[in-house]
């Protein structure tokens, strides 16, 4: 299994392990979670894929030309802000690649004009194509700097003609000087604007800016992993923090009686709150805020919760988020984390409050790449008053 061909020749940074074969990829991951976590609980051995190609379900690149005035389309090289064309990619959906090959041509023969991101110019900067891997609901997003797309009408029916089973196009607009891919403000030029996808028996929405696991099969996986560590019996109340759109807590409803989510992204929320509702899912809510400040507040006027999930970027979570945790005292705390060194932080801070992680399950989300996801158990550690020690 290491005869993989790329045609970005990796040089987009993205798979650094390419050219390791997938066991080989597994193994060195769990040495790696092994050698930062091994001191905070056992790690169990980590969850791969049969079948670790073609994965993600969300497929980006940036837009850029040469100067002969060909269109290219690709990602950045690692590092720079140069773009290596990317035509294959051994981890990306192959039929939004699909697409995203005639967009690029339609971008060409249309001759729109590209963004510079020097001269800050043009119109064209990024493509997007998310696919519900269960449903086969396909949302593609244009990034431009302006809310007007030359020829709008003919460009939207030369890539319906070409892609039919397209479900939902959408203008994003982006004119700031900034890294992110997305601007706020979307114009639906074909569908809803959005898609849904299934996961663990549950449909979910997604907008264009909301968050979503790129790799659903083992985000399945992942969940279960989860929401069987918060050993839950259908009586908690229990807290979903960093929830995107809501996929954890919702997921776990079946087993709980009560789920607060909450989540910085007014689309995440906004979609989470249409999860629940046509999940018919009752005693869901979605607050919208920094998890440290709303829990500071939800500490202080004494919410009760029996198991917190929580799921942070890679940044992970703060000192603050973590103090309240504990002083909400309880029993169990679900962390699903994408990043072992600040793991291995927080992991630390929850110690010294008198918590304790009890099991590490490493889940491979993202194959040929050096990304490792972790879910850990942290349970309360009942203090033994009579000699003095937990
Ligand atoms: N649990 C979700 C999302 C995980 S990704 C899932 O499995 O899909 C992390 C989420 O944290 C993102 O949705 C991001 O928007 C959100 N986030 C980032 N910073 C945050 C903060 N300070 N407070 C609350 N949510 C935050």
């Amino acid at each position: 299994m290491t005869d993989y061909k790329c045609s970005a020749e990796a040089l987009c940074g993205g798979c650094s392990l390419l050219g390791i074969s997938y066991e080989k990829q597994l193994a060195a991951k769990q040495a790696q979670v092994q050698s930062l976590l091994s001191r905070f609980a056992p790690v169990e051995p980590i969850l791969g894929m049969d079948n670790p190609l073609y994965y993600r379900n969300k497929v980006h690149r940036v837009v850029s030309r040469t100067r002969q005035g060909q269109i290219i389309c690709g990602n950045y090289e690692a590092g720079t802000h140069r773009v290596v064309p990317v035509r294959r990619c051994l981890i990306e959906d192959l039929s939004s690649q699909l697409i995203l090959d005639d967009l690029a041509k339609l971008l060409q023969s249309f001759r729109l004009p590209v963004y510079d991101e020097d001269r800050r110019t043009g119109l064209i900067r990024h493509l997007l194509v998310r696919r519900g891997f269960s449903t086969g609901e396909i949302m593609v997003v244009i990034v431009s700097a302006s809310p007007v797309l030359p020829s709008r009408k003919n460009f939207v029916k030369a890539l319906l003609d070409l892609h039919p089973e397209i479900s939902t196009l959408i203008l994003n607009v982006n004119s700031r000087k900034t890294n992110m891919i997305l601007g706020d403000r979307n114009i639906p030029l074909y569908g809803k604007g959005w898609i849904s996808d299934r996961l663990c028996g549950l449909t979910f929405r997604l907008s264009p800016g909301s968050f979503y696991q790129v790799n659903p099969k083992q985000t399945e996986v992942l969940y279960r992993t989860a929401i069987e560590m918060a050993g839950l019996t259908g009586s908690e109340s229990i807290l979903d923090a960093y929830c995107g759109i809501g996929t954890i807590g919702l997921a776990a409803a079946e087993r709980a009686a009560r789920i607060v989510g909450v989540e910085l992204s007014p689309e995440g929320v906004r979609d989470a709150r249409i999860n629940a509702r046509e999940n018919r899912i009752a005693g869901a809510s979605f607050v919208q805020a920094d998890a440290t400040e709303w829990i500071l507040q939800a500490s202080s006027e004494g919410a009760s919760f029996d198991a917190v999930f929580l799921d942070p970027p890679r940044a992970g979570t703060t000192p603050g988020f973590i103090q309240a945790v504990c002083r909400l005292s309880p029993p169990r705390v679900v962390y699903v984390s994408c990043n072992p060194a600040t793991l291995a932080r927080d992991l630390e801070l929850f110690e010294a409050q008198g918590y304790r992680a009890e099991k590490i399950q490493p889940v491979d989300m993202f194959p040929f790449t050096e990304h490792i996801e972790t879910v850990t158990l942290i349970t309360r550690a009942e203090r033994d008053y009579r000699l003095g020690v937990r």
